[in-house]
């Protein structure tokens, strides 16, 4: 049986829970999810502030749930440092990353073909070898022109569901959750990014957009690696 949400006006939920409401909502549908899916029900950590926030509330629903991070060879190194210690606290944490050979400065020249290496891969790789059937991300439609079409749970590949559980929260309420949880968060944030990714790619703006300052100056500036918006349930190779 699917998870079944009700349909409802998402902008209407954005701007009328509270933040209490709000992180009960997100409770219950990882709650009802992990009784679905059990162990196919796996979170997404990207060691961003949206993923701590949905890795701290996915441990409140059973400890038992495991996560995957995809790392890369460009990530900054205050973000390997993170993902070594949150690996230290939760070893039900499994790292993917692709070490293949691309061509050099791939990622300015082409960007989108950088990232489905480095990143789509090994995402396909952990829906794989973890036997995921529901994956929880850390998507908020208030992070940036690129993020206003989703919905609290998906199916974009036949059998594979995504949650994304705090979609409506703001990005205000997210640092409330982590302050008022005393939730570690990538030291990365005290000099003044808002959204993290790797390091040649990622910029502090001031863009009213959250994700204003990932792929700067590049077609793909404040948009998608492509791990939300490619297929997953696809044969991958490393
Ligand atoms: S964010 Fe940049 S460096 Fe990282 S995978 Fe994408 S294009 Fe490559």
């Amino acid at each position: 049986m699917p998870l079944v949400v009700e349909p409802q006006d998402l902008k209407v939920l954005v701007n009328e829970l509270n933040f209490a409401e709000k992180v009960e909502r997100s409770l219950d549908l990882i709650s009802k999810a992990y009784k679905l899916y059990g162990d196919g029900l796996v979170v997404a950590n990207s060691l961003g502030k949206d993923s701590c926030v949905v890795w701290d509330l996915a441990k409140r629903v059973s400890p038992d749930i495991r996560g995957f991070i995809v790392t890369t060879r460009f990530k900054p190194k205050e973000t390997k440092e993170f993902m070594k210690e949150e690996v230290a606290r939760c070893p039900e944490l499994q790292i993917f990353k692709n070490d293949e050979e691309i061509p050099d400065k791939l990622h300015e020249t082409d960007p989108d073909r950088c990232c489905d290496i480095l990143k789509v891969k090994p995402t396909r790789q952990a829906v794989k070898e973890m036997n995921i059937t529901c994956w929880i991300t850390g998507l908020r439609c208030t992070e940036g022109r690129t993020r206003t079409d989703f919905k609290e749970v998906e199916e974009r590949d036949k059998g594979l569901i995504k949650l994304n559980p705090i979609l409506i929260w703001h990005e205000r309420e997210i640092w409330q959750y982590l302050a008022l949880h005393g939730v570690p968060v990538n030291p990365l944030y005290k000099k003044g990014y808002r959204s993290l990714g790797c390091e040649p790619c990622t910029q502090i703006t001031s863009d009213p957009d959250e994700r204003g300052g990932r792929w700067l100056g590049t077609s793909k500036c404040g948009g998608e690696c492509g791990i939300h918006t490619r297929p997953l349930k696809v044969n991958y190779q490393i």
